[in-house]
């Protein structure tokens, strides 16, 4: 079969992800508009995770789990994992690294905790942008240490990416690149690469994808993590850009 992947989405847990962009709405029209693998990647927080993973069980979506990570050199990073519980350590790693800023909801927007019946939790505390305390360098070593992927994300953006803190490919381990669009400008030194949606508010959801093959399903829940894995590995993900980047 083909899987239709879009790994980089934001909820109602980032700031400036929608109120209306619960886990169980953004599978549900995730599963609505094609998409068949989907990732949750809030900034800095994974605890909207445990909800994604009902959500996707109940559309019939292999979820995927993670963080878009601020590094100390403010670029955003993806580090994307196969189990929830992988995700929710990796979480507190981050977690334990990200300043104490006090989050000022009316000025920046929610961040709520929910469940998959979009029941809220609770109200993170602390401010989810900023930078953590570690670099790209580590953020990448710790991610594929614990067995995930770790992809920096839109390294074409004139904000918070590779090229805009750095202007180059820095030498370290990724597994791959995500972009917004192609061709490509930078040289990305033949890794493979990625789109995705970034999706913080219902309507984006599904805006951009990748395609690649697994066998038939063995019914081994790492099953298609591993196929994204070796897709990345042997450089065989479609990408489709189908609307442009507003950036
Ligand atoms: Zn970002
Ligand atoms: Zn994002």
């Amino acid at each position: 079969m083909i899987l239709r992947a879009d790994l980089h989405n934001h909820s109602c847990l980032s700031p400036c992800g929608d109120l209306y962009n619960s886990p169980s709405r953004m599978v549900e029209l995730a599963a609505q508009r094609g998409i068949t693998m989907m990732a949750l990647t809030d900034h800095n927080s994974a605890r909207n995770c445990p909800a994604f993973a009902v959500s996707c069980r109940r559309h019939g979506i292999f979820p995927v789990f993670g963080t878009e990570t601020t590094t100390q050199e403010e670029i955003h990073v993806l580090s994307l994992f196969a189990e929830v519980e992988e995700a929710l350590q990796w979480g507190e790693w981050v977690y334990q690294r990200l300043p104490d800023f006090h989050h000022d909801q009316e000025r920046f927007g929610d961040q709520v905790v929910v469940d998959e019946d979009e029941n809220i939790l609770d109200i993170e505390e602390r401010y989810l942008i900023p930078g953590i305390d570690a670099s790209i360098e580590e953020v990448a070593q710790e991610t594929l240490r614990r067995g995930g992927l770790v992809i920096p994300a839109h390294i074409d953006r004139s904000a918070h990416s590779i090229s805009s803190q750095l202007g180059f490919l820095p030498d370290t381990t990724f597994s791959a690149l995500e972009v917004t669009r192609l061709p490509v400008e930078m040289d990305t030194r033949n890794h493979p690469l990625i789109c995705s949606s970034d999706a913080h508010f219902p309507d984006d959801i599904a805006r951009r994808w990748i395609t690649f093959p697994m066998e038939d399903s063995t019914g081994d829940p790492r099953q298609p993590f591993n196929a994204l894995v070796r897709a990345l590995q042997e450089h065989t993900p479609a990408l489709s850009i189908a609307s442009g980047d507003p950036a």
